[in-house]
């Protein structure tokens, strides 16, 4: 299939031309000006824009927007693999082909793997299974609960059983777990330490939940891969994410969408939400101008943050401080990298043909990769359709 005359962007870079799609691999043959082949069909895509699927850096499939995380704790692994199959299904036809997914549940791999073999619709992924936290901790309903650094590695050797593609821990409290204090920093330097180390040894990147700045420089000496949250990062911080090539997750969808229905949110997250917003804007600000490399990820499934939405995280990064093309980067090739979802993200040859197809120029006006008019992975429609003209 030859996609004619379109607009491409890719990596940061805007360029007319066409891409053609090998249907029996479902890769990128070419972009560019590629041949035609023999009956093959061709689109012209004149008008519209053509970039790599969506890659969200941070999701939970196990919750879906629930006003509280305590309305999941009771479902068993079975009602959780269909709510799994549910949002990946939406997150998929809302245009995001590939996810790092951030435990909650045990069934993630499972997810993640019939997905991989086509019995489910949904976007690539790699999971992280049940997240690390301190007795008590943030998360500790859906987490795996640890003391001391020898727990934690045997935390993360359950998880790497599990089938684990990377490892999350929450380095500090959290906004949605009752009684948990945001700013406080819970795992010790010996836990983190253990923790790092342990899922290194097995080739696992790290991932951790951060709000303070104290959590942030921890975790960073401690070598962790990339930061989520990073609510109030101070210059400290800024600097210690800088010195240890630490990826942000801003994950700036959160916050808004609690502030933004504080009336049906629970009276502790609107509290704990109204406190940090505008820090978590100024902090992402900040951390944008002193040169932090950014991943998009919407951790969507937390109160009110639905999948399907993923798009907008896109519009709030260029809202506070990124440009156009580098909020898209962000959400296509960075995520990508630290999803460890080689080859998604980018429109190179070869790869995987995960494509987004939007009326007009979203760089000019980035909600239309709200609304996309098709999505293909695979190099297969998978919602909407190609025009036909
Ligand atoms: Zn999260």
């Amino acid at each position: 299939m030859l996609l004619r005359n379109a607009t491409l962007v890719d990596g940061g870079e805007v360029e007319r031309g066409a891409i053609a799609v090998d249907r029996e691999t479902g890769t990128i043959r070419a972009t560019g000006d590629p041949e035609r082949l023999d009956g093959e069909r061709v689109v012209s895509l004149e008008g519209y824009t053509v970039l790599p699927g969506l890659v969200d850096a941070h999701v939970h499939l196990s919750l879906s927007g629930e006003r509280s995380v305590e309305d999941v704790v009771g479902m068993s692994d079975a009602e959780l693999a269909l709510v799994e199959a549910r949002n990946a299904r939406k997150t998929l036809e809302a245009g995001v082909t590939g996810l790092r997914v951030m435990g909650a549940a045990g069934v993630d791999p499972v997810v993640r793997d019939a997905v991989a073999v086509g019995d489910l619709p949904g976007p690539r992924m790699t999971a992280s299974c049940r997240s690390i936290t301190v007795t008590g901790g943030h998360g500790h309903h859906l987490g795996r609960e640890i003391d001391g650094p020898h727990d934690a590695r045997k935390a993360v050797r359950e998880q790497a059983k599990r089938g684990a593609d990377f490892v999350k821990f929450m380095t500090t409290g959290g906004v949605t777990t009752p009684g948990s204090d945001p700013d406080s920093v819970a795992l010790t330097d010996d836990e983190l330490d253990a923790l790092v180390d342990e899922a290194h040894r097995r080739g696992l990147p790290t991932a951790t939940h951060v709000h303070g700045a104290e959590g942030a420089v921890a975790a960073a000496q401690a070598g962790v891969d990339t930061v989520e949250h990073g609510t109030f990062l101070d210059d400290d911080a800024i600097d210690a994410l800088l010195r240890h090539d630490v990826t942000l997750v801003p994950t700036l969808s959160a916050p808004h969408h609690i502030v933004r229905n504080v009336e049906a949110a629970t009276e502790e997250d609107t509290r704990k939400t109204r406190a940090i917003y505008e820090r978590h804007v100024e902090s992402f600000e900040r951390a944008v101008e002193a040169g932090v490399r950014v991943a998009g990820g919407t951790d969507a499934g937390t109160p009110f943050n639905h999948h399907g939405s993923n798009a907008v995280e896109v519009e709030f990064m260029a809202t506070h401080g990124m440009g156009p093309l580098d909020a898209i980067r962000a959400m296509t090739e960075t995520a990508a990298s630290v999803a460890g979802l080689d080859g998604s993200g980018t429109l190179a040859d070869g790869t995987p043909a995960d494509l987004l197809v939007v009326d007009g120029d979203p760089t000019a006006d980035l909600s239309r990769l709200t609304d996309p008019v098709a999505v293909l992975k695979d190099g297969r429609v998978v919602s909407g359709s190609l025009p036909s003209a």
